[in-house]
């Protein structure tokens, strides 16, 4: 399967498929990417000691020469000092104007190297290659970044790659819980566009959590589809993006409370989905929004509640340090219906306490 992402100059395709790890050489050469300049690979100690081997063997028989960098796993590594670290191996190593970076894994290592590709020398190529389910989401749209300690992806870029490489054969070792965790993110996609793609989530939550490869594909292609639309209407985020954020606002927020280690993040946005919905429904939307959002994330074994021993304040004084805070208004994203959203400004901070203690009474 491939789709294209459609950016002007900038548009680029992504492909899904079985056994793509072991073509990258061929996707490179078809992209024309420059044989003389070294690529560099960027992975994790959870991912390298799986695929990389494969992708550098496929790159290296088509006449590419590798470097590769493996970071520690999980989201304490977007930051600023690995970033330095992956500088200090690009610039060692000669990458010059003419090299590729890749991300090789989730989304974690696919906004880090996203960061040093736009970074480096000004801004190199970029090909994603997502081993996560998430990733059908990270990997699409070119946000990369890396975090700071008081907020999440602070420091970043806009960069889009040259290509998405995405082998589904590679989910197959992916543990239940980051299973879970991308799936969330598949739900948003039909939360925020599409109530048939949400609906047939809802009918699949077996096989896609037993990572079925048919539905799986079918799942990511419609993902992959839903995010591309959103960012070809608007790459840079000056209107209608933003719908993407849905769950974010207070997903971010716990992520960064939790100090980037208690919640996955598609936990976090499970998490912040379903504040979103009962916000809306406290504003008078229909209340079958909020149970319908509930059941559907609890169907995959996502979380909706809050534990009771999470701090308001922190919660709170974290989103304030959200960029989707500005002139003291926090920017939301409301569900409608299922499968509509809307972007409001007037959602206060008392509506966000109430929701956060509702969320714990539920838990
Ligand atoms: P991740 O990259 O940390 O991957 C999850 C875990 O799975 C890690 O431990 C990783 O080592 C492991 N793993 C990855 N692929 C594997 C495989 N095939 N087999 C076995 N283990 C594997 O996290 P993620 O959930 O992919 O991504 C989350 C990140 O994505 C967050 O930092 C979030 O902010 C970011 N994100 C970015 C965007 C964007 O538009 N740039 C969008 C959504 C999310
Ligand atoms: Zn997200």
């Amino acid at each position: 399967r491939t789709l294209q992402v459609d950016l002007g100059e900038r548009s680029y395709p992504i492909y899904i498929g079985g056994g793509l790890l072991s073509e990258a050489g061929e996707y490179f050469e078809r992209h024309q990417l420059a044989k003389k300049s070294p690529v560099l690979i960027v992975t994790d100690d959870n991912v390298g000691p799986l695929y990389l081997s494969k992708v550098e063997t496929s790159l290296q028989d088509a006449g590419y020469h590798t470097v590769s960098k493996v970071v520690k796993a999980g989201e304490k590594s977007k930051s600023l000092e690995v970033f330095e670290e992956i500088m200090t191996v690009a610039i060692q190593s000669g990458l010059d104007r003419h090299s590729v970076v890749v991300a090789l894994g989730g989304g974690v290592v696919g906004d880090l190297a996203g960061f040093v590709a736009a970074s480096y020398m000004r801004g190199v190529k970029f090909v994603q290659m997502p081993t996560t389910i998430l990733a059908h989401d990270s990997s699409v749209g070119g946000k990369v970044a890396v975090n700071h300690r008081l907020a999440k992806n602070m420091i970043g870029a806009f960069h889009q790659p040259e290509m998405v490489l995405y082998d589904v054969d590679s989910l197959q070792t992916l543990p239940i819980r980051d299973v879970r965790s991308g799936l969330s993110e598949m739900i948003k996609h039909g939360l925020i566009w599409d109530k048939e793609f949400t609906d047939w989530c809802r009918e699949h939550t077996e096989k896609l959590l037993a990572l079925d490869p048919e539905t799986l594909g079918y799942g990511l292609t419609q993902g992959c589809r839903v995010k591309a639309q959103v960012v070809s209407t608007d790459e840079l985020e000056h209107g209608l993006r933003a719908i993407l954020n849905l769950g974010h606002t207070i997903g971010h927020a716990l992520e960064a409370t939790g100090g980037y280690g208690q919640f996955l993040h598609g936990e976090a946005i499970s998490i912040g989905m379903a504040a979103a919905a009962r916000i809306a429904v406290n504003r008078g939307r229909d209340r079958s929004l909020y149970s319908d959002t509930k059941e559907l994330l609890e169907g995959f074994g996502l979380p909706t509640t809050l534990p009771v021993e999470m701090n308001e304040d922190d919660i709170i004084a974290a989103m304030m340090h959200d960029k989707k805070f500005k002139e003291n208004q926090i920017i939301f994203v409301l569900p409608v219906v299922i499968g509509e959203v809307e972007i409001v400004s007037d959602v206060t901070l008392t509506d966000v306490r109430r929701v956060i203690r509702e969320l714990k009474e539920e838990g």
